[in-house]
């Protein structure tokens, strides 16, 4: 009998069966899954019965330092608590975003010391006259590279002009990385807020009026222009809107190589939740219409969305609120890493719209394929013995007060989901049990791109 560290047993799901099994793990690694039991031997076994042993989760779509109040240690505690078991963080840091070596290297640095989970780190470029870091930044292990198309900061999130994303394009298809898109039209939306301030219309869907679909189609479709004369790797973030998955589609079959995600809120909420929570609501691009959210899901249904993230952003409670009475001024986005998965799992799994394998593509094995994520995404010999335990027999209610994140606001508080993330575990080791994160900061690790020299 083959002795292991240790042994997991479930539900196992890989990646075209589930099946009663159980998976045996050497230093961190997956090295043999059996069906049945009985196959190996370990002095540690964890048997979750008919829980369903996912590979790890990975959420691609991660803010830690928007606010620097929130930072690695609490949204990587706040993921592990999530059944996050990877993370990719983005490039916008305050005060200074990740836009040479040298802040990614001290970012790298910080990492090391504080992540609870691991984590891959996104790069970026300045406004213009930045593409020369490209190259050095995919070397130093970035896992892609984010720009925008929308300016939410000059200097922070600038909009990158034309003639900047072509040269970025085309080095970055040298990297073999990434080139990933907040895309909104710029000029239509900066135009539309300040006609709709100028008359005083600054109601909570006064935001969904003034980024109207048109704004991320436009946008998406210029980008899948450039990507198909530069031949880059591109991927859409964000996606609110069915219409620019059919315009994907169409790219697509012409051979651009073009990959999208959409995020958990534009599934689950609707434009009227604006309405009902306001500013707690708001995020870029906004909550769509209740028929354009039923268009998403099919595209879900139909395999035509690479995967879903979170877009956390970690914003307090001031920075929402003050959109109580104009809600432009408030910050945009939602926390998520903590509830992200036990929401989809409770509209996807449990209600049968996917099957487990589909959960499971959408939620880790795309994530880690889409940003060639080593060792990650699949309950596979070879692979990092990352999984995520969910119980679908019990039930969690989401509670903002005991969120791990910073920001505890957030429109689903105090809903019930028939799921539970009873595990979370990372190269072989427990990091939440259930009920507590038992790991702490340095416990996770940087997750270099697949351009690291
Ligand atoms: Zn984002």
């Amino acid at each position: 009998m083959n002795k292991v560290d240790s042994i997991i047993k479930g539900q196992i799901v890989l990646k075209d069966k589930v099946m009663k099994g159980e998976v045996g793990i050497k230093e961190g690694k997956i090295i043999s899954i059996h069906e049945g039991t009985g196959n190996l031997q370990s002095d540690e076994v964890k048997d979750y019965g008919d829980a369903f042993v996912f590979p790890g989760m990975i959420d691609v779509h991660v803010h830690c330092f928007s606010n620097p109040d929130e930072g690695f240690v609490t949204t990587s505690t706040s993921a592990a608590a999530g059944g996050i078991t990877t993370f990719l963080d983005m490039p916008y840091d305050l005060p200074n975003p990740v836009n040479n070596v040298d802040q990614f290297k001290k970012k790298v640095k910080q990492l090391e010391e504080e992540a609870v989970v691991d984590i891959c780190l996104w790069g970026t470029i300045t406004k213009i006259n930045g593409t020369d870091q490209i190259i050095p930044l995919a070397e130093a292990g970035a896992i892609a590279f984010k720009m925008s198309t929308f300016e939410t900061d000059a200097y922070r999130f600038p909009r990158i002009p034309d003639p900047e994303i072509m040269k970025a394009m085309k080095l970055i298809e040298k990297t073999g990385l990434r080139a990933a898109f907040h895309s909104e039209n710029d000029e239509i939306i900066v135009d539309l807020i300040d006609e709709y301030q100028k008359a005083g219309k600054v109601y909570p869907k006064a935001h969904n009026e003034t980024r109207p679909p048109v704004t991320e189609t436009s946008a998406v479709l210029k980008l899948m222009e450039f990507a198909y004369w530069t031949n880059v790797k591109l991927h859409i973030v964000h996606v609110s809107h069915p219409r620019t998955i059919d315009l994907i589609k169409l790219f697509q079959a012409q051979g651009v190589k073009v990959t999208c995600e959409t995020c958990y809120p534009y599934l689950l909420m609707d434009v009227d939740d604006l309405d009902k929570y306001g500013p707690i609501a708001k995020n870029n691009p906004p909550l769509r219409e209740q028929e354009e959210v039923q268009g998403l899901w099919k595209h879900i249904e139909e395999g035509n969305i690479d995967l879903v993230s979170s877009d956390h952003a970690p914003w307090s409670a001031e920075q929402k609120e003050r959109g109580n009475e104009n809600i432009f001024l408030a910050s945009s986005g939602l926390p998520g890493v903590e509830i992200m998965i036990p929401l989809m799992f409770n509209s996807t799994v449990s209600n049968g719209r996917l099957t487990p394998n589909e959960f499971s593509n959408l939620m880790s094995t795309h994530p880690a394929e889409v940003f060639s994520i080593p060792g990650k995404g699949q309950i596979s010999v070879g692979y990092d013995a990352d999984f995520t335990v969910i119980d679908p027999a019990q039930k969690t209610v989401i509670d903002q007060n005991s969120f791990k994140s910073y920001s505890k606001l957030t429109p689903f508080n105090g809903q019930e989901l028939n799921c539970k993330v009873i595990s979370t575990i990372l190269r072989g080791e427990e990091v939440f049990d259930g009920e507590n994160v038992i790991k702490g900061p340095g416990f996770g690790k940087f997750v270099p791109g697949s351009a690291a020299k």
